[in-house]
Protein backbone atom coordinates (compact mmCIF):
# COMPACT_ATOMS: atom_id res chain seq x y z
CA UNK A 1 0.00 0.00 0.00
CA UNK A 2 2.95 2.54 0.90
CA UNK A 3 4.41 1.75 -2.79
CA UNK A 4 1.03 2.98 -4.55
CA UNK A 5 1.56 6.17 -1.97
CA UNK A 6 4.88 6.33 -3.46
CA UNK A 7 3.67 5.52 -7.54
CA UNK A 8 0.87 8.06 -6.79
CA UNK A 9 3.66 11.12 -5.55
CA UNK A 10 5.87 10.04 -8.75
CA UNK A 11 3.01 10.50 -11.12
CA UNK A 12 1.62 13.92 -9.50
CA UNK A 13 5.25 15.05 -10.20
CA UNK A 14 5.73 14.08 -13.28
CA UNK A 15 2.77 15.18 -14.48
CA UNK A 16 2.83 18.99 -12.85
CA UNK A 17 6.14 19.01 -14.82
CA UNK A 18 4.92 17.55 -18.13
CA UNK A 19 1.67 20.22 -18.06
CA UNK A 20 3.87 23.28 -17.08
CA UNK A 21 6.07 22.13 -19.68
CA UNK A 22 3.13 22.17 -22.18
CA UNK A 23 1.79 25.39 -21.08
CA UNK A 24 5.26 26.39 -21.62
CA UNK A 25 5.12 25.25 -25.11
CA UNK A 26 1.65 26.94 -25.91
CA UNK A 27 3.16 29.98 -25.06
CA UNK A 28 5.90 29.37 -27.15
CA UNK A 29 3.86 28.82 -30.06
CA UNK A 30 2.85 32.44 -29.84
CA UNK A 31 6.47 33.74 -30.41
CA UNK A 32 6.98 35.45 -33.84
CA UNK A 33 9.65 37.20 -35.76
CA UNK A 34 7.41 39.66 -37.11
CA UNK A 35 5.89 42.13 -35.37
CA UNK A 36 2.05 41.09 -34.79
CA UNK A 37 -1.01 43.59 -35.93
CA UNK A 38 -2.67 43.87 -32.37
CA UNK A 39 0.94 45.02 -31.05
CA UNK A 40 1.16 48.20 -33.56
CA UNK A 41 1.55 51.28 -31.80
CA UNK A 42 2.43 49.52 -28.90
CA UNK A 43 6.01 47.42 -29.27
CA UNK A 44 8.43 48.87 -32.16
CA UNK A 45 9.91 46.60 -34.20
CA UNK A 46 13.19 46.74 -32.28
CA UNK A 47 11.73 47.01 -29.23
CA UNK A 48 9.52 43.43 -30.05
CA UNK A 49 12.54 41.79 -31.14
CA UNK A 50 14.43 42.21 -28.16
CA UNK A 51 10.91 40.95 -26.40
CA UNK A 52 11.10 38.04 -27.82
CA UNK A 53 14.39 37.05 -27.37
CA UNK A 54 14.21 37.51 -23.84
CA UNK A 55 11.12 35.55 -23.90
CA UNK A 56 13.19 32.38 -25.62
CA UNK A 57 16.13 32.82 -23.49
CA UNK A 58 13.73 32.92 -20.04
CA UNK A 59 11.80 29.91 -21.49
CA UNK A 60 15.03 27.70 -22.07
CA UNK A 61 15.99 28.55 -18.62
CA UNK A 62 13.13 27.23 -16.90
CA UNK A 63 12.76 24.25 -18.58
CA UNK A 64 16.86 23.42 -17.62
CA UNK A 65 15.69 24.82 -14.07
CA UNK A 66 12.72 22.44 -13.56
CA UNK A 67 14.00 19.32 -15.45
CA UNK A 68 16.97 20.07 -12.54
CA UNK A 69 14.08 20.33 -9.71
CA UNK A 70 11.81 17.25 -10.90
CA UNK A 71 15.82 14.63 -11.60
CA UNK A 72 16.66 15.59 -8.29
CA UNK A 73 13.38 14.97 -6.50
CA UNK A 74 13.09 11.78 -8.41
CA UNK A 75 16.46 10.43 -7.41
CA UNK A 76 16.14 11.92 -3.82
CA UNK A 77 12.93 9.62 -3.53
CA UNK A 78 14.52 6.55 -4.87
CA UNK A 79 17.47 6.48 -2.44
CA UNK A 80 14.61 7.07 0.30
CA UNK A 81 16.79 10.73 0.98
CA UNK A 82 14.22 11.66 3.44
CA UNK A 83 14.24 9.01 5.61
CA UNK A 84 17.56 8.89 5.78
CA UNK A 85 17.64 13.22 6.72
CA UNK A 86 15.13 12.24 8.90
CA UNK A 87 17.49 9.59 10.79
CA UNK A 88 20.09 12.02 10.80
CA UNK A 89 17.90 14.78 12.42
CA UNK A 90 16.70 11.87 15.11
CA UNK A 91 20.37 11.65 16.23
CA UNK A 92 20.11 15.15 17.74
CA UNK A 93 17.21 14.31 20.20
CA UNK A 94 14.32 12.50 20.91
CA UNK A 95 12.15 15.51 20.79
CA UNK A 96 9.46 15.56 18.04
CA UNK A 97 9.29 19.34 17.53
CA UNK A 98 13.40 19.46 17.84
CA UNK A 99 13.59 16.59 15.20
CA UNK A 100 10.83 18.01 12.91
CA UNK A 101 12.56 21.58 12.87
CA UNK A 102 16.36 19.81 12.26
CA UNK A 103 14.39 17.58 9.73
CA UNK A 104 12.90 20.92 7.10
CA UNK A 105 16.14 22.77 8.52
CA UNK A 106 18.36 20.51 6.46
CA UNK A 107 15.63 20.03 3.45
CA UNK A 108 14.73 23.60 2.64
CA UNK A 109 18.34 24.56 3.30
CA UNK A 110 20.09 22.25 0.88
CA UNK A 111 17.51 22.43 -1.79
CA UNK A 112 18.03 26.17 -1.71
CA UNK A 113 21.67 26.28 -1.98
CA UNK A 114 21.13 24.06 -4.83
CA UNK A 115 19.29 26.79 -6.23
CA UNK A 116 21.91 29.49 -6.13
CA UNK A 117 23.76 28.93 -9.09
CA UNK A 118 20.55 29.12 -11.27
CA UNK A 119 18.95 32.07 -9.30
CA UNK A 120 22.73 33.59 -9.85
CA UNK A 121 22.74 33.01 -13.49
CA UNK A 122 18.90 34.54 -14.38
CA UNK A 123 20.17 38.04 -12.19
CA UNK A 124 23.29 38.07 -12.89
CA UNK A 125 23.28 36.54 -16.71
CA UNK A 126 19.91 37.14 -18.40
CA UNK A 127 18.66 39.91 -15.90
CA UNK A 128 22.06 41.99 -16.92
CA UNK A 129 22.23 41.03 -20.73
CA UNK A 130 18.76 42.72 -20.70
CA UNK A 131 19.20 45.53 -18.88
CA UNK A 132 17.47 44.77 -15.79
CA UNK A 133 19.79 44.07 -12.98
CA UNK A 134 20.33 46.60 -10.30
CA UNK A 135 21.58 43.70 -7.55
CA UNK A 136 24.76 43.30 -6.28
CA UNK A 137 26.10 39.97 -5.64
CA UNK A 138 26.00 41.91 -2.05
CA UNK A 139 22.84 42.52 -1.95
CA UNK A 140 22.05 39.11 -3.58
CA UNK A 141 23.22 37.31 -0.66
CA UNK A 142 21.93 39.67 1.89
CA UNK A 143 18.64 39.02 0.69
CA UNK A 144 19.29 34.84 0.86
CA UNK A 145 20.75 35.17 4.78
CA UNK A 146 17.91 37.20 5.11
CA UNK A 147 15.21 34.60 4.09
CA UNK A 148 16.60 32.34 5.31
CA UNK A 149 16.47 34.00 8.56
CA UNK A 150 13.14 35.21 8.81
CA UNK A 151 11.92 31.93 7.24
CA UNK A 152 13.33 29.56 10.13
CA UNK A 153 11.54 32.44 12.52
CA UNK A 154 8.11 32.38 11.11
CA UNK A 155 8.06 28.97 9.35
CA UNK A 156 10.15 26.86 12.10
CA UNK A 157 8.06 28.66 14.91
CA UNK A 158 4.62 27.71 12.69
CA UNK A 159 5.46 24.33 12.53
CA UNK A 160 6.47 24.12 16.04
CA UNK A 161 3.46 24.94 17.16
CA UNK A 162 1.06 22.65 14.88
CA UNK A 163 3.22 19.84 16.46
CA UNK A 164 3.07 20.65 19.55
CA UNK A 165 -0.96 20.90 18.97
CA UNK A 166 -0.63 17.37 17.15
CA UNK A 167 1.22 15.69 20.18
CA UNK A 168 -1.02 17.55 22.80
CA UNK A 169 -4.80 17.08 21.21
CA UNK A 170 -4.03 14.63 18.03
CA UNK A 171 -6.58 15.04 15.13
CA UNK A 172 -8.41 18.14 17.12
CA UNK A 173 -4.78 19.62 16.58
CA UNK A 174 -6.34 21.47 12.88
CA UNK A 175 -8.59 23.42 15.02
CA UNK A 176 -6.22 24.77 16.94
CA UNK A 177 -3.64 25.46 14.05
CA UNK A 178 -6.21 27.22 12.05
CA UNK A 179 -6.92 29.49 14.59
CA UNK A 180 -3.29 30.53 15.67
CA UNK A 181 -1.83 30.58 11.82
CA UNK A 182 -5.15 32.89 11.02
CA UNK A 183 -4.49 35.47 13.43
CA UNK A 184 -0.95 34.97 12.34
CA UNK A 185 -2.12 35.56 8.48
CA UNK A 186 -4.13 38.75 9.42
CA UNK A 187 -0.99 40.32 11.38
CA UNK A 188 1.51 39.57 8.66
CA UNK A 189 -1.31 41.34 6.12
CA UNK A 190 -1.34 44.95 8.89
CA UNK A 191 2.02 44.67 8.69
CA UNK A 192 3.73 43.31 6.20
CA UNK A 193 5.22 46.80 4.67
CA UNK A 194 5.90 48.30 8.41
CA UNK A 195 7.76 45.31 9.12
CA UNK A 196 8.95 42.79 6.71
CA UNK A 197 9.85 45.11 3.71
CA UNK A 198 11.86 47.47 5.60
CA UNK A 199 14.13 44.55 6.31
CA UNK A 200 14.14 44.23 2.40
CA UNK A 201 14.03 47.57 1.13
CA UNK A 202 14.00 51.65 2.48
CA UNK A 203 10.96 53.25 2.59
CA UNK A 204 10.12 57.01 2.13
CA UNK A 205 7.32 59.43 2.62
CA UNK A 206 6.94 61.37 -0.50
CA UNK A 207 9.38 64.20 -1.29
CA UNK A 208 7.72 68.20 -1.67
CA UNK A 209 7.09 69.27 -5.16
CA UNK A 210 4.59 69.09 -8.35
CA UNK A 211 4.13 65.28 -7.80
CA UNK A 212 3.48 65.50 -4.49
CA UNK A 213 0.88 68.28 -4.88
CA UNK A 214 -0.58 66.21 -7.79
CA UNK A 215 -0.84 63.13 -5.33
CA UNK A 216 -2.61 65.49 -2.55
CA UNK A 217 -5.22 67.04 -4.87
CA UNK A 218 -6.28 63.39 -6.14
CA UNK A 219 -5.83 61.79 -2.66
CA UNK A 220 -8.33 64.55 -0.65
CA UNK A 221 -10.49 64.11 -3.93
CA UNK A 222 -11.40 60.22 -3.26
CA UNK A 223 -10.65 60.55 0.58
CA UNK A 224 -7.85 58.76 1.15
CA UNK A 225 -5.20 60.04 3.69
CA UNK A 226 -1.62 60.71 1.70
CA UNK A 227 0.14 59.81 5.27
CA UNK A 228 0.03 56.29 3.42
CA UNK A 229 1.96 56.59 0.48
CA UNK A 230 5.18 55.72 0.29
CA UNK A 231 8.07 55.61 -2.60
CA UNK A 232 10.45 52.45 -2.04
CA UNK A 233 13.96 52.04 -3.74
CA UNK A 234 12.80 49.34 -5.89
CA UNK A 235 16.24 50.73 -8.09
CA UNK A 236 18.09 48.68 -5.49
CA UNK A 237 17.88 45.41 -7.56
CA UNK A 238 15.99 46.15 -10.90
CA UNK A 239 14.85 48.78 -13.30
CA UNK A 240 11.09 47.49 -13.44
CA UNK A 241 9.00 48.94 -12.22
CA UNK A 242 5.77 48.39 -9.98
CA UNK A 243 3.25 49.66 -7.45
CA UNK A 244 1.36 47.54 -4.70
CA UNK A 245 -0.89 48.14 -2.22
CA UNK A 246 -0.99 46.44 1.32
CA UNK A 247 -2.89 46.24 4.81
CA UNK A 248 -6.32 46.33 6.18
CA UNK A 249 -8.00 49.60 7.86
CA UNK A 250 -5.84 52.18 9.68
CA UNK A 251 -3.16 49.69 8.41
CA UNK A 252 -3.10 50.33 5.27
CA UNK A 253 -0.77 51.33 2.80
CA UNK A 254 0.35 52.16 -1.11
CA UNK A 255 3.99 51.58 -2.12
CA UNK A 256 5.18 53.14 -5.42
CA UNK A 257 8.46 52.07 -6.54
CA UNK A 258 11.21 54.48 -7.16
CA UNK A 259 11.61 53.14 -10.56
CA UNK A 260 7.75 53.80 -11.54
CA UNK A 261 8.74 57.64 -10.71
CA UNK A 262 11.33 57.79 -13.60
CA UNK A 263 9.20 56.24 -16.56
CA UNK A 264 5.87 57.47 -15.62
CA UNK A 265 4.84 61.32 -16.00
CA UNK A 266 2.72 62.65 -12.73
CA UNK A 267 -0.18 61.99 -14.46
CA UNK A 268 0.40 58.51 -15.20
CA UNK A 269 1.83 57.83 -11.59
CA UNK A 270 -1.54 59.09 -10.17
CA UNK A 271 -3.15 56.50 -12.37
CA UNK A 272 -1.35 53.77 -11.19
CA UNK A 273 -2.40 55.52 -7.35
CA UNK A 274 -5.51 55.41 -8.43
CA UNK A 275 -5.49 51.48 -9.17
CA UNK A 276 -4.13 51.06 -5.65
CA UNK A 277 -6.49 52.68 -4.21
CA UNK A 278 -9.09 50.84 -6.38
CA UNK A 279 -7.97 47.88 -4.81
CA UNK A 280 -8.60 49.49 -1.24
CA UNK A 281 -11.77 51.42 -2.11
CA UNK A 282 -13.24 48.02 -3.55
CA UNK A 283 -12.10 45.23 0.08
CA UNK A 284 -9.53 43.41 -2.07
CA UNK A 285 -7.31 42.93 0.55
CA UNK A 286 -10.10 41.67 3.21
CA UNK A 287 -11.73 39.58 0.68
CA UNK A 288 -7.85 37.58 -0.28
CA UNK A 289 -7.13 36.90 3.37
CA UNK A 290 -10.62 35.74 4.33
CA UNK A 291 -10.13 33.39 1.02
CA UNK A 292 -6.69 32.35 2.91
CA UNK A 293 -8.13 31.76 6.11
CA UNK A 294 -10.63 29.55 4.64
CA UNK A 295 -8.21 27.84 2.36
CA UNK A 296 -5.43 27.20 5.01
CA UNK A 297 -8.93 25.89 7.04
CA UNK A 298 -10.02 23.17 4.34
CA UNK A 299 -6.13 21.97 4.25
CA UNK A 300 -5.30 21.71 7.97
CA UNK A 301 -8.69 19.63 8.26
CA UNK A 302 -7.91 17.57 5.45
CA UNK A 303 -4.28 17.12 6.85
CA UNK A 304 -5.69 16.23 10.13
CA UNK A 305 -7.76 12.86 8.20
CA UNK A 306 -4.12 11.72 6.49
CA UNK A 307 -1.38 12.76 9.20
CA UNK A 308 -1.93 9.64 11.56
CA UNK A 309 -1.73 7.17 8.90
CA UNK A 310 1.85 5.85 9.24
CA UNK A 311 2.23 4.50 5.43
CA UNK A 312 2.40 8.25 4.44
CA UNK A 313 5.74 8.00 6.18
CA UNK A 314 6.88 4.44 5.16
CA UNK A 315 5.70 5.61 1.53
CA UNK A 316 9.33 7.92 1.71
CA UNK A 317 10.78 4.75 3.05
CA UNK A 318 10.95 4.91 7.23
CA UNK A 319 9.28 2.71 9.30
CA UNK A 320 9.41 5.38 11.94
CA UNK A 321 6.46 7.28 11.21
CA UNK A 322 6.61 11.03 12.00
CA UNK A 323 4.11 14.19 11.45
CA UNK A 324 6.98 15.75 9.50
CA UNK A 325 7.30 12.54 7.33
CA UNK A 326 3.33 12.85 7.02
CA UNK A 327 3.94 15.78 6.07
CA UNK A 328 6.13 15.66 3.12
CA UNK A 329 4.18 12.90 1.41
CA UNK A 330 0.85 14.82 2.26
CA UNK A 331 2.12 17.72 0.43
CA UNK A 332 2.91 16.30 -2.66
CA UNK A 333 -0.50 14.94 -2.86
CA UNK A 334 -2.18 17.67 -1.83
CA UNK A 335 -0.66 19.83 -4.52
CA UNK A 336 -3.15 18.51 -7.32
CA UNK A 337 -5.83 20.61 -4.79
CA UNK A 338 -3.85 23.21 -4.26
CA UNK A 339 -3.35 23.95 -7.76
CA UNK A 340 -7.22 23.79 -8.50
CA UNK A 341 -7.12 26.38 -5.68
CA UNK A 342 -4.38 28.28 -7.27
CA UNK A 343 -6.44 28.92 -10.40
CA UNK A 344 -9.51 30.16 -8.66
CA UNK A 345 -7.11 32.51 -6.70
CA UNK A 346 -6.03 34.14 -10.20
CA UNK A 347 -9.89 33.67 -11.67
CA UNK A 348 -10.63 36.30 -8.59
CA UNK A 349 -7.19 38.16 -8.90
CA UNK A 350 -7.81 38.96 -12.54
CA UNK A 351 -11.58 39.84 -11.82
CA UNK A 352 -10.28 42.43 -9.04
CA UNK A 353 -7.41 43.97 -11.33
CA UNK A 354 -10.61 45.61 -13.80
CA UNK A 355 -12.13 46.24 -10.74
CA UNK A 356 -9.40 48.06 -9.56
CA UNK A 357 -9.18 49.61 -13.34
CA UNK A 358 -12.38 50.67 -13.68
CA UNK A 359 -12.27 52.83 -10.32
CA UNK A 360 -9.16 54.29 -11.61
CA UNK A 361 -10.76 54.87 -14.88
CA UNK A 362 -14.20 56.28 -13.30
CA UNK A 363 -11.50 58.65 -10.90
CA UNK A 364 -9.14 59.91 -12.92
CA UNK A 365 -8.63 60.27 -16.99
CA UNK A 366 -8.20 56.17 -18.35
CA UNK A 367 -5.82 57.37 -20.67
CA UNK A 368 -2.97 57.63 -18.52
CA UNK A 369 -4.24 54.58 -16.75
CA UNK A 370 -3.16 52.99 -20.43
CA UNK A 371 -0.27 55.07 -21.19
CA UNK A 372 0.77 54.29 -18.14
CA UNK A 373 0.54 50.42 -18.41
CA UNK A 374 1.83 50.30 -21.65
CA UNK A 375 5.26 52.08 -20.92
CA UNK A 376 5.49 49.45 -17.69
CA UNK A 377 4.83 46.58 -20.28
CA UNK A 378 6.90 47.75 -22.95
CA UNK A 379 9.70 48.84 -20.38
CA UNK A 380 9.87 45.02 -18.72
CA UNK A 381 9.67 43.47 -22.24
CA UNK A 382 6.52 41.63 -21.27
CA UNK A 383 5.14 38.94 -23.24
CA UNK A 384 1.95 40.72 -24.56
CA UNK A 385 0.73 37.89 -26.58
CA UNK A 386 0.52 34.39 -24.38
CA UNK A 387 -1.43 32.01 -25.28
CA UNK A 388 -5.12 31.78 -23.91
CA UNK A 389 -4.91 28.72 -21.73
CA UNK A 390 -1.18 30.17 -20.36
CA UNK A 391 -3.01 33.02 -19.21
CA UNK A 392 -5.90 31.15 -17.77
CA UNK A 393 -3.47 29.19 -15.66
CA UNK A 394 -1.11 31.30 -14.59
CA UNK A 395 -1.47 34.87 -14.97
CA UNK A 396 -3.06 36.51 -11.90
CA UNK A 397 -3.44 39.74 -14.04
CA UNK A 398 -5.04 40.15 -17.21
CA UNK A 399 -2.97 40.79 -20.41
CA UNK A 400 -1.86 44.19 -21.39
CA UNK A 401 -4.51 44.40 -24.68
CA UNK A 402 -7.51 43.30 -22.28
CA UNK A 403 -6.79 45.75 -19.70
CA UNK A 404 -6.36 48.18 -22.51
CA UNK A 405 -9.07 46.93 -23.95
CA UNK A 406 -11.52 47.26 -20.99
CA UNK A 407 -10.24 50.69 -19.97
CA UNK A 408 -11.16 51.69 -23.68
CA UNK A 409 -14.89 50.62 -23.11
CA UNK A 410 -15.45 52.06 -19.99
CA UNK A 411 -13.78 55.56 -21.33
ZN1 LIG B 1 -3.69 45.76 -9.29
Amino acid sequence: MHQTFLYIVIGILVFDYLFDQFLDYLNSTKRSTILPKELIGIYDEEKYRKSQDYERINYHFSIITSSFSLILILIFLYFSGFALVDEYARTFSSNSIIIALIFFGIILFVSDILQIPFSLYDTFWIEEKFGFNKTTIKTFFLDKIKGWILGAIIGGGILAIVIWFYNKVGTDFWIYAWGIISVFMVFIAMFYTSLIVPLFNRLKPLEEGDLKNEIVSFSTKVGFQLENVFIMDGSKRSTKGNAYFSGLGKRKKIVLFDTLIDKLSKEEIVAVLAHEIGHYNKKHTLTAIISSIIQTGLTLYILSLFIGNPLLSKALGSDNPSFHLGLITFGFLYSPISMVLGLFMNIISRKNEYAADQYATENCKGEFLQSALKTLSIDSLSNLTPHPLYVFFNYSHPTLLERLKYIEKLK
